[in-house]
């Protein structure tokens, strides 16, 4: 068995610089889950629009309105910190 290689010797990958995700049109994929909300529970805590790592997240100025499924992944940070639950995952239809 080859000795393994220490990190300092791995080839660098690609990285995206942070903050720029909005900037990167990805496209509908999903991991097979998408976000919905029941805007009547929503307080806007903006919780969902800080984890978000897709700037997936539409505002109406400082105010929630929804997701943008063009960068959307479906990772489900948003549901799982959204205080009142107003965030659901859907399974989503191909
Ligand atoms: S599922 Fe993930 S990528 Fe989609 S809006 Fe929620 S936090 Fe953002
Ligand atoms: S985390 Fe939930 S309550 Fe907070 S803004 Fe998002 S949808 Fe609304």
């Amino acid at each position: 068995m080859s000795e393994l290689k220490d990190w300092r010797d791995l080839p660098v990958a690609g990285r995206v610089t942070p903050s720029t995700a909005e900037q990167l049109h990805t496209g509908g994929w999903r991991t097979g889950v998408m976000p919905e909300v029941e805007l009547s529970a929503c307080v806007n805590c903006l919780l969902c629009w800080i984890y978000c790592p897709d700037s997936a997240i539409t505002l109406d100025g400082t105010t929630f309105t929804g997701f943008d499924y063009d960068y959307c992944k479906g990772c489900e940070l948003c549901a799982e910190v959204c205080p009142t639950g107003a965030i659901t995952m859907v399974e989503e239809l191909t």
